[in-house]
C-alpha cells in the first residue's frame, strides 16, 4: 500500500532551480531510498515534501488523501516525521528534553506515556536520560534523534543520511534499528550515500540526478544496471 505519493515536485532557491520534477512513491512497512551525488537534490526533496521550504509546484499524497496545502505542524500531526541531515540534536539539552521535541503539541500525559515507550524499546537511553544530549557518541545521537522521531508516533519518516559520520558499527547498528522500524507498517524514506545501507535495507530506491529522478525501481536492478554508480561518478 502506497503511504505516499510525491507528483512534480519542484524546489527553486531563487533563479536555481534545485529539484525539478520530481515524482516518487514510498510503500508501507518497507524502507524506500533515495541515492544520489552530492547536490543531487536529495535533501532538498525531502524538506520540500515536508513543507520547510516552498514548492513552486508538487503534489504530496497521504495515504491517497491531498495533503499538499499542509504545513510542516499540519504534515506531523498527519503523521510524518523528518529526521533531519547532522541529527540536530540540542547538544546542551539532556536526552529527555530532545526526546521530548518529539511530541511537542501534546497534553503532558501523552508525552510521558510516549516516552515511557520510547524508554522500554532503548533501555539505555532511559538511564542516561538526564545527560546531555552532546555527550553521546555519533551513533547513539543517531539514535536518538530516530527516537525522536518516532516519539510523534509517524506513518512515514524522512531520514536524511543517518549513516554520516558514523563508524561501520555504528552503521550496521542503525540499520538494525531501521529494520525495527517498518515491522508496523511504518514507511521510511532514506536519503542515503551509503549504498551499502541502501541494499541492505530498501526494496526500492529512487536515483537523483542534477535534481532530477534518473532511474527508479528494484534496488538490485538499479546496481545491475549501472544507474546506481553513474549517479555517484556524474555519468546521469
Ligand atoms: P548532499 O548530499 O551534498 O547533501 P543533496 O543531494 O542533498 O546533496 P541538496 O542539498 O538538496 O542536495 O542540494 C541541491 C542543490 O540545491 C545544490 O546545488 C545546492 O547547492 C542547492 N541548495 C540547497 N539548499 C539551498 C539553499 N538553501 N539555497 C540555495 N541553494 C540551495
Amino acid at each position: 500500500m502506497t503511504v505516499l505519493t510525491v507528483e512534480n515536485l519542484t524546489v527553486a532557491f531563487g533563479p536555481a532551480v534545485a529539484v525539478r520534477g520530481i515524482s516518487l512513491h514510498a510503500e508501507r512497512g518497507t524502507v524506500t531510498g533515495i541515492l544520489g551525488a552530492n547536490g543531487a537534490g536529495k535533501t532538498t526533496t525531502l524538506l520540500g515534501i515536508h513543507g520547510r521550504v516552498r514548492r513552486s509546484s508538487g503534489r504530496i499524497l497521504l495515504d491517497g488523501q491531498d495533503v499538499t496545502g499542509h504545513d510542516t505542524a499540519a504534515l506531523v500531526r498527519a503523521g510524518v516525521a523528518l529526521c533531519p541531515e547532522n541529527r540536530r540534536l540540542f547538544p546542551a539539552m539532556t536526552i529527555e528534553d530532545n526526546l521530548l521535541l518529539g511530541a511537542d503539541g501534546h497534553g503532558r500525559r501523552e508525552q510521558r506515556r510516549r516516552l515511557a515507550g520510547t524508554y522500554e524499546r532503548f533501555g539505555w537511553v532511559a538511564e542516561r536520560r538526564a545527560e546531555p544530549a552532546g555527550r553521546l557518541s555519533g551513533g547513539q545521537q543517531q539514535t536518538v534523534a530516530i527516537a525522536r522521531a518516532l516519539m510523534s508516533r509517524p506513518r512515514l519518516v524522512l531520514l536524511d543520511e543517518p549513516s554520516s559520520g558514523l563508524s561501520p558499527v555504528a552503521v550496521e547498528e542503525v540499520g538494525d534499528l531501521l529494520e525495527t522500524i517498518t515491522l508496523d507498517g511504518t514507511a521510511v524514506l532514506l536519503v542515503e550515500q551509503n549504498v551499502h545501507l541502501v541494499r541492505r535495507l530498501c526494496r526500492t530506491a529512487w536515483v537523483l540526478a542534477h535534481g532530477e529522478v534518473a532511474a527508479g525501481g528494484p534496488v538490485a536492478d538499479l546496481v545491475r544496471t549501472g544507474a546506481v554508480s553513474d549517479a555517484y561518478l556524474g555519468r546521469s
